[in-house]
């Protein structure tokens, strides 16, 4: 419920329209998906895992340890030798194909258990990460029977076992982003997900049971942070591929380095979002906000740092700033919401770290005049103004709904100060004219740029970054190309 009230001559209240959940089978316990069986821990212990927007516990998921890992990695092993480098890649087609339409039949379930176990609105679950994460499996089921049409003239070889290590801010969709490459280029995967948010990944477990997809094809390990070092560190592993902070891709890099293991790394963001004076204003209001709010700013190419040319700076501040008071944060459930929970305590208390610390800084800040539910891990939309290219708040990467607005005259200065940071994800530039355009994509380090647009994915299209912020692609055939030796 909100009252907006912008000039204090009108207000109005939207009624709750909260999506249902009754039709939803949380289990109060999971075990961990080995060899094509839900297995007990070897160690008995589980973790529990809770909806944010909350508070309460929704239910209990195994913490696997090296043993389950090793045992996880065994049976992903013995499918491969025995099993899936035997199957023609027709048939991995269909099977991924049907795990596709499977997922798509299940969507609203799992739609619902993403915003119940990670606080995303419901409007986000379903109508961006879910279809996403589809569209992912059928986009790779269609590339398993066409390798030589991928990479001509080469040949082709699966890598073996890979291990794949998952965020909680696209809990599903990440796991689409591993797995589909991986089985359509004839691996096979020990994956293990955020702690945060396994459950999807569960129901996915259970999806790829009815699939019929053979045994140990896919396992699913879950755990925290030592669980994914286990399997870093696993000796019959041929691949890591990791999605997470910077900090632990760097341990990770550590770790493998004089193994033969192959790595990909899909690390943080610090992302420049360029408005140029002649840019449709109020469309690119649009397009800040979805560039820093969308999934409450936990977002790897998050446009957190907004540059403004001089002329239109004030006008592009007045209107962002009405714009933001009129957010709804609130109840993920609801589909009015724009703005849904913060995903664990410890994210909210991070970025409230940040927002003291900006406001230390000097950067003068506006919070969105929403009220935030009384029970649950909520933050106010929020912009700093004022800042300075030193500032931590406009270096560090905060994964949360927090902009810092800097200004600029010329789009040589705007270029500098964009590529002044040690990530290079993702960048939006906001214009009028395609030569603009031509000229700051090209000079832009990011591995992605928007023009008129933020935060727009597509299973075809290749997503990585520079620098601090990874290497290796995901998506499209650079994405294939990852999970396959080429000769
Ligand atoms: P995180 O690095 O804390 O955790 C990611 C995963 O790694 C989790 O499953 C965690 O359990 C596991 N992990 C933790 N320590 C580990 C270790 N020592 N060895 C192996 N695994 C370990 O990251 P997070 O907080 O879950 O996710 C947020 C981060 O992910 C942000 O920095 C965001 O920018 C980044 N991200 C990047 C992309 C991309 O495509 N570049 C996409 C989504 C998120």
């Amino acid at each position: 419920m909100r009252k907006s009230d912008l000039n204090n001559d009108f207000s109005w209240d939207y009624a709750p329209a909260l999506e249902g959940t009754s039709h939803v089978n949380i289990q109060k316990k999971y075990d961990l998906f080995i060899d094509g069986k839900f297995v007990r821990p070897s160690s008995g212990k589980y973790f529990d895992t809770y909806n944010p927007a909350n508070e309460e516990k929704i239910s209990e998921v195994a913490y696997g340890n090296a043993k389950d890992v090793d045992k996880a990695v065994k049976a992903a092993r013995k499918a491969y030798k025995n099993v899936w480098s035997k199957v023609s890649p027709s048939e991995r087609s269909k099977y991924i194909y049907r795990i596709a339409r499977l997922m798509q039949e299940r969507a609203r379930e799992l739609a619902v258990i993403e915003t119940l176990d990670s606080g995303k609105v419901i409007t986000e679950s379903r109508d961006v990460d879910i279809p996403l994460a589809c569209n992912h499996f059928f986009y790779y089921a269609g590339w398993a029977d066409k390798m030589e049409y991928a990479f001509p003239n080469r040949k082709v070889e699966p890598l073996g076992v890979v291990g794949q290590i998952t965020p909680w801010n696209f809990p599903l969709l990440m796991a689409a982003w591993k797995i589909a490459p991986a089985l359509a280029a004839g691996n096979t995967v020990v994956l293990k997900p955020a702690e945060t948010t396994p459950l999807t990944a569960l129901k996915l477990a259970e999806i790829i049971k009815d699939s019929g997809l053979p045994d140990g094809v896919v396992n699913i390990v879950t755990g925290y942070g030592d669980t994914g070092a286990a399997l870093v560190n696993h000796n019959d592993v041929n691949k890591i591929a990791f999605t997470g902070s910077t900090t632990v891709g760097k341990i990770i890099q550590e770790s493998i380095a004089g193994t033969d293991k192959k790595v990909t790394l899909e690390l943080g963001g610090k992302s420049a979002n360029i408005i140029l004076d002649d840019a449709p204003i109020d469309q690119a209001i649009e397009g800040i906000v979805n560039g820093i709010f969308f999934n409450q700013g936990h977002v790897c190419c998050a446009g957190s740092r907004l540059f403004v040319q001089e002329g239109i700076a004030d006008v592009v501040i007045k209107k962002l700033k009405r714009r933001m008071d009129n957010l709804i944060v609130g109840n993920p459930l609801d589909k009015n919401t724009d703005i849904g929970a913060i995903n664990s305590k410890e994210q909210l208390k991070t970025i409230n770290d940040y927002i003291k610390i900006g406001e230390e800084e000097g950067a003068q800040i506006h919070q969105g005049s929403c009220k935030l539910p009384s029970k649950g891990y909520y933050c106010a939309p929020t912009i700093f103004t004022d800042v300075a290219q030193s500032h931590r708040i406009t270096q560090e990467e905060i994964f949360g709904p927090v902009l810092t607005v800097q200004t600029f005259r010329t789009v040589d200065e705007v270029i500098q100060k964009a590529n002044n940071s040690p990530y290079g994800l993702a960048a939006g530039i906001w214009t009028d004219k395609g030569s603009r355009i031509f000229n700051l994509s090209t000079k832009l380090r990011a591995g992605v740029v928007w023009a008129n647009t933020y935060n727009k994915f597509d299973p075809t299209s290749p997503f990585g970054g520079y620098k601090e912020s990874g290497f290796g692609r995901e998506g499209g055939l650079h994405g294939l190309s990852a999970y396959v030796n080429l000769k």
